[in-house]
């Protein structure tokens, strides 16, 4: 595998590649990596001819009391994680090219940006469109991977492209989660063992939900009510936000009907943790 750590060296890569006749595939990460990344990994590698990751800690996604100081870091694991898929190229760049004092431009999706993670971190996906426009000129792939895990994300992302006719196809990953039902995510290490324990209630609730759809409930205020119910019983959790909407729009629902997500963000302890669930009925 090699480390790339320049703009101008991975655009040279990305454009041999492409003289050469083959495909680039890309997943764009901020590293600590887990099966849950290594499984989008895979699916660009059954897409794409080369592999390239990236590990960035994007500080503009990041709001003032955030966790960029704290975010989880170990690269030398990280390393050896990618060498276990085959990852072609680690791109690892800095805040210093990324954002020289100069910088001014930024990416903005509207409306899809403004509700769920959008209400409490307002910025945040202006950070992530941001960077992953930046990431792809730097990368230049024919194909792009994201997870599930991260809905709204995933949407606003194939938005941007579809809207700023990027050459780039966004596909987009299961969710993959732990043993016992909690969704992969490098947030859980700062769980104390309470916490962790705690933390399953998320995708527990939701499989309650599902249980519910499908013996007949389609009142979304008698679903969300269920699950706010379900994760307040837990001593260290309070509720960001849980929300029924529609996939396309994000709008709210009254009811189940359709394609639906079912997505929620809760603290636990300090931390917090999103989880969703796709309905189709
Ligand atoms: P992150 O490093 O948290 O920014 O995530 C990088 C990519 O991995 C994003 O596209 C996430 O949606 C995706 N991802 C994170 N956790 C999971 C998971 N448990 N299952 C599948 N994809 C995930």
């Amino acid at each position: 595998m090699t480390i790339i750590e320049t703009i101008s060296e991975m655009q040279h890569y990305a454009d041999h590649w492409r003289q050469q006749g083959k495909t680039i595939g890309f997943v764009p990460t901020m590293g600590y990596l887990h099966e849950g990344h290594l499984s989008l990994m895979r699916l660009a590698k059954t897409r794409a001819d080369v592999l390239v990751v990236s590990i960035y800690v994007n500080p503009t996604q990041f709001g003032a009391n955030e966790d960029l100081d704290t975010y989880p870091r170990d690269l030398a694991r990280d390393q050896r994680l990618l060498e276990s898929v085959e990852c072609d190229v680690l791109f690892l760049p800095n805040d210093a090219i990324m954002y020289p004092p100069e910088y001014r431009t930024y990416v903005t999706v509207e409306e899809l940006t403004e509700n769920l993670c959008g209400t409490s971190r307002p910025r945040h996906f202006r950070g992530v469109t941001t960077i992953v426009t930046k990431l792809f000129h730097c990368v230049k792939p024919h194909v792009a991977v994201f997870g599930q895990k991260d809905a709204q994300q995933a949407l606003i992302i194939k938005r941007m492209t579809a809207d700023l006719n990027m050459d780039v196809e966004i596909i987009i990953g299961e969710i993959v989660r732990e043993a016992d039902g909690v969704a992969m995510s490098s947030r859980n290490v700062y769980l104390s063992p309470a916490e962790r324990e705690d933390a399953r209630v998320l995708s527990q609730s939701l499989q309650k939900a599902q249980e519910a759809i499908a013996q007949g409930e389609r009142s979304t205020a008698t679903l969300i009510e269920m699950i706010r119910t379900m994760i307040a019983q837990k001593p260290t959790t309070t509720i960001d936000y849980v929300s029924i909407v529609e996939t396309k729009t994000l709008h709210d629902v009254a009811q189940i009907e359709g394609e639906v997500l079912i997505a929620l963000a809760v603290f636990v302890g300090k931390t917090r943790l999103i989880d969703n669930a796709l309905i189709r009925v």
